[in-house]
């Protein structure tokens, strides 16, 4: 029985009847190997049994007719559109079909061929006409339901070629390999991988394509995950952890407890058990791998630092990664201020202690005080650091590294991530240890989504806000009065003594063009509707000094407005800030506006955030109402996901996400995520292993690259 490896191997040309000049054009399509070919899913399906008469066809209606090209005209619109114009006739009526920007159709339909069109039918200048409707070749195929093929046509490849060859190369397939064990594929109701190949390029009805297509991205998900869980064995396997000491620890090196007892406030219900979940994490012999998934101001940030006193109090280091300057600065001053009443013990001094060694350490840090800094981490005399990717290079050396924490993982890669962890041990002779890691995404995905992109991960999630927080009300400005209203606003808050933030809109390029529009919008509300306030302005090209300067002139309330960038979307923090107006707010994402948004809202005055934005378009009215509706940062998360879909969660992350053909992150498929991991785990624990785990392992190979898959499967 051939496994998907040897289909791998097979040529595509092998396949009768697609020869050596159409094995050129799917190459085109990246499609060389058998795999490749019968993985080529079609991108839709018509129904047959739907077909009407073109004499029968209502307006305004989604219809499909078998029909004969009667004429076929080719020119250009007073734009330079190419403009294709077919006149079609099923022997029951004619019908106009027009092609805009699809000048190959006119080579693809010949007068006589035979095609079925689906579309809506419309018209123009009195007659009816499809515009743009999909195509497909029938050939001689006879199936109620048609697949249609992603960019065949394009390629000069009929769908019904591609049909013909695909059919052609299961039949010589015969049965395939099928590596999911049956108790697995009775529990989940699965279909074969046989049946599901032939029924995915060729159903006998949709229920069918449905059960095909639900098998095939169970298989997706699967590999992933056996990636993923593989992973974290390798990981364990090679792992030297630290056994940090939680409590008890004797009061007076109790540093945790401590910290706690002089907060201004006490924990949520919600930090005190992510502490918990991360304290077991750190007191076991294996390196913690967690995600602290939490809304804009649920307070990670203090149970960030708790984790990184947990290193302290053992005599051990702490770093603290975050992707931007700004984001460094505010961590640094926030952790320097959140840690000031603490003291370590220090049989060197006349008390006995001395207070914590926290530094800052960017590209910024000018060079004396870097190779101090350098010095005092080699040394163990720096506590915790905190910094920007400079953490990274290779002169940052620990004494002993226990606690790694990375905020925003998202703008870091998966290398970052192991490179600040490998710092725990000596790069020559590998002593030391591993670090305990915990990331931190700015807002929260859904569980299902985390568990794909960071499925190495173990989760914890904040889903409480502290409380006393006044809720924000969100307004869409859509029109010029909507717009008055928000100035109006700012005015009076800032009259009241409160201070507001205004985001520029974005502008293409570079961030010198930024700062400069950011500069233009400031001087523009100063002389216009915010006039007579003292307005500041924030941006990325100011110096690090400037930047702090302007933040500290905000927080003391001698700026009441603060005209920025996006800079401010990450860890500002004023509580005095009860407006934000955000300029052409269709061009953020959701997540973006989110995070944004909780700039405000962050004590127990009443805020308000306008969405400046005259757009139409669906798109941005179900982003900017969903802002509307909600402040709770899961519920967004949920919208955003189906709205954009996995490609702007995974991003360009791993090779092996490329495989993810058919699967989705979308509600749809979260059940299968579940279970493709629930596989994975039991696949994984059964000893002696699995002939079938053998065979996944091996078709891993095929869609991660050889280096990570030789990492993988080491046993
Ligand atoms: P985020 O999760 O967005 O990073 P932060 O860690 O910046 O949130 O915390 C937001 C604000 O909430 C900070 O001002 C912080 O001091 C405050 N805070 C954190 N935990 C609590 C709590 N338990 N009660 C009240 N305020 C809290
Ligand atoms: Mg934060």
């Amino acid at each position: 029985m051939p496994t998907l490896q040897r289909l791998a191997e097979i040529p595509v040309g092998d396949i009768k009847r697609v020869g050596e000049k159409r094995a050129e054009a799917l190459a085109g399509l990246d499609i060389t190997t058998v795999l490749d070919l019968i993985t080529h899913y079609p991108r839709r399906y018509i129904d047959r049994s739907r077909q009407a008469d073109v004499a029968g066809m209502t307006m305004g209606e989604e219809s499909l007719v078998l029909a004969r090209v009667e004429s076929v005209k080719s020119r250009r619109t007073r734009q330079g559109r190419a403009l294709v114009e077919l006149d079609i006739d099923d022997g029951t009526g004619r019908l106009r079909v027009t092609f805009f920007n699809q000048a190959w159709r006119a080579k693809q339909l010949p007068v006589g061929t035979e095609a079925l069109f689906f579309g809506k039918l419309d018209s123009y200048r009195g007659k009816r006409q499809f515009t743009n409707p999909v195509v497909d070749l029938v050939g001689n195929r006879t199936g109620r339901i048609v697949p249609i093929y992603p960019t065949s046509e394009k390629a000069g490849i009929a769908g019904w070629e591609f049909g013909e060859w695909i059919g052609e190369a299961l039949r010589r397939a015969g049965e395939l390999d099928d590596p999911l064990p049956d108790h697995v594929r009775r529990e989940l109701d699965l279909m074969d991988r046989t049946a599901a190949f032939h029924a995915i390029h060729a159903p006998g009805s949709f229920d069918e394509r449905d059960r095909a297509r639900r098998r095939l991205a169970l298989d997706e998900l699967l590999r992933l995950q056996l990636e993923v869980v593989m992973r974290r064995q390798a990981n364990e396997r090679d792992a030297r952890g630290i056994s940090h000491r939680v409590a008890p620890v004797p009061a007076e090196q109790d540093l945790v407890a401590a910290f706690v007892a002089q907060l201004p406030f006490s924990l949520t219900a919600a930090q005190t058990r992510a502490l918990a979940e991360i304290g077991t994490d750190l007191a076991g012999p294996l390196p913690m791998h967690r995600l602290l998934q939490g809304d804009v101001g649920s307070g990670k940030t203090v149970v960030a630092v708790a984790s990184l006193l947990v290193a302290v109090q053992g005599g051990h280091q702490g770093a603290f990664m975050a992707p931007t300057e700004v984001l460094a600065e505010q961590h640094f001053l926030g952790v320097r201020e959140l840690v000031a009443a603490l003291a370590v013990p220090d049989p060197a001094t006349l008390a006995g202690s001395r207070p914590l060694n926290v530094v800052l350490l960017t590209s910024r840090t000018p060079a004396g005080a870097r190779s101090k800094m350098h010095e005092g981490l080699r040394a163990g005399a720096v506590d915790i650091v905190v910094g920007t990717h400079a953490l990274l290079t290779d002169d940052v050396r620990f004494a002993s590294l226990g606690v790694v924490v990375i905020d925003e993982q998202h703008r870091f890669g998966v290398e970052q991530r192991a490179t600040l962890r490998a710092k725990g041990r000596d790069a020559a002779s590998g002593e030391g240890a591993d670090p305990d890691l915990l990331v931190m995404t700015a807002t929260p995905i859904p569980r299902t989504a985390a568990m794909v992109v960071f499925g190495d991960l173990d989760v914890t999630e904040l889903d409480e806000l502290p409380a006393g927080r006044a809720a924000i009300k969100t307004l869409w400005a859509r029109t010029e009065s909507d717009d008055d209203d928000a100035w109006q606003r700012v005015r009076d808050q800032v009259a009241a003594g409160h201070r507001a933030y205004v985001v520029c809109p974005l502008v293409e390029g570079t961030e010198k063009s930024q700062a400069k529009s950011a500069t233009q919008e400031k001087e523009r509300l100063e002389q216009t509707v915010l006039s007579g306030l003292s307005i500041g302005l924030l941006h990325g090209q100011l110096k690090p000094a400037e930047k702090e300067g302007v933040m500290a002139a905000f927080r003391r309330g001698e700026l009441s407005v603060l005209v920025a960038t996006t800079v401010v979307e990450v860890g500002v923090d004023v509580a005095e800030a009860t407006v934000m107006v955000i300029e052409d707010a269709d061009h953020f994402g959701i997540a973006q506006l989110h995070q944004l948004r909780g700039r405000v809202g962050r004590s127990d005055l009443a805020s308000w955030c306008y969405l400046v934005s005259a757009s139409s378009t669906p798109e941005a009215a179900t982003r900017l109402e969903a802002l509307v509706k909600s402040t709770d940062g899961f519920a967004l998360a949920e919208v955003d996901l189906e709205l954009r879909g996995e490609g702007t969660i995974l991003g360009a992350r791993q090779k092996g996400r490329s495989d993810l053909k058919l699967a989705s992150l979308r509600r749809g498929d979260r059940e299968l995520v579940t279970a493709a991991r629930r596989i994975a785990e039991s696949l994984l624990a059964e000893q002696p292993p699995l002939e079938s785990t053998a065979v996944l392992a091996d078709e891993l190979r095929l869609f991660v690259g050889d280096d990570e898959a030789a990492y993988l499967l080491k046993s």
